[in-house]
């Protein structure tokens, strides 16, 4: 979509495709991608790229949701990072499984980690850093910790340019972008209630939020992104 390869993937069979790579061996990017990725990737060729390099990209959001069915395609499962890698770390879980956080305001990520234990106990967490300070200080940080997972809470498209920028040098097996997910571990910012979520609606729960950052990502963001998704399907009918 718009340049950048989804894997259409169950739940359960993207859980056992991030699961080999993390037992296996090689660092591996996996993104999950929404409408403000995309229309970020299409302005930008250099962040287009990264996308494009990563061992997987799932589908985040409905607005990549419809422009897969404008194109005859499905990306039915909607791997929303706050309810996806949770699960995935639950999965995976395993004492000798390092996980590493990075990212949000001092002392959040760190909050996140003792969420994510209470969650599942098995979770090894072997680091927590903020998002504020010396980023290549952080690369030595992992490298240091011998982390076998790293989180990165940075949003796009920062945290998918640090991991594609340290990935090599970081010596952990999957980093991934999560955006404000440690933010939400961490109690400080709401999530939309159940039956909001259950009307595919948290993204304007967000924006009622944060009315004056989200408006031009969510409102003038996603028709950019429709129209850009529609303009490519004609170009490609032609
Ligand atoms: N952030 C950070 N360092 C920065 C910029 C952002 O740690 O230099 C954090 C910010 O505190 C927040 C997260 O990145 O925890 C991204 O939040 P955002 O709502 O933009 O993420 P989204 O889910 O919308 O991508």
């Amino acid at each position: 979509m718009l340049g950048v390869p989804f894997a259409a993937l169950s739940r359960d069979e993207a859980i056992a495709r991030i699961g080999a790579m993390v037992r296996g061996t090689g660092a591996h990017q996996l993104v999950l991608a929404n409408a403000h990725t995309l229309n970020l990737a299409a302005a930008d060729p250099a962040y287009r790229d990264i996308l494009r390099a990563a061992s997987l990209v799932l589908r985040d959001g409905v607005g990549v949701a419809i422009a897969a069915r404008l194109r005859g395609r499905s990306l039915a499962y909607n791997f929303v990072g706050t309810d996806f890698m949770p699960l995935l770390l639950a999965r995976i879980a395993d004492p000798q499984l390092g996980v590493f956080l990075f990212g949000a305001a001092p002392g959040v990520a760190a909050a996140a980690g003792e969420a994510l234990r209470r969650a599942s106990p098995a979770i090894a967490i072997v680091g927590a850093t903020d998002g504020y300070g010396d980023f290549d200080a952080v690369a030595r940080q992992v490298q240091a910790s011998g982390a076998d997972v790293l989180l990165v809470a940075l949003g796009n498209p920062l945290q998918e340019r640090w991991i594609a920028a340290h990935l090599a040098e970081l010596n952990v097996r999957l980093a991934v972008g999560v955006g404000a997910l440690l933010d939400f571990l961490a109690g400080r910012v709401p999530r939309a209630p159940h039956w909001i979520r259950a009307l595919r609606c948290e993204w304007l729960y967000r924006f009622c939020l944060e009315p004056g950052r989200l408006w031009r990502r969510y409102l003038v963001g996603n028709a950019k992104f429709l129209w850009r998704v529609a303009r490519r399907a004609r170009m490609e009918r032609r």
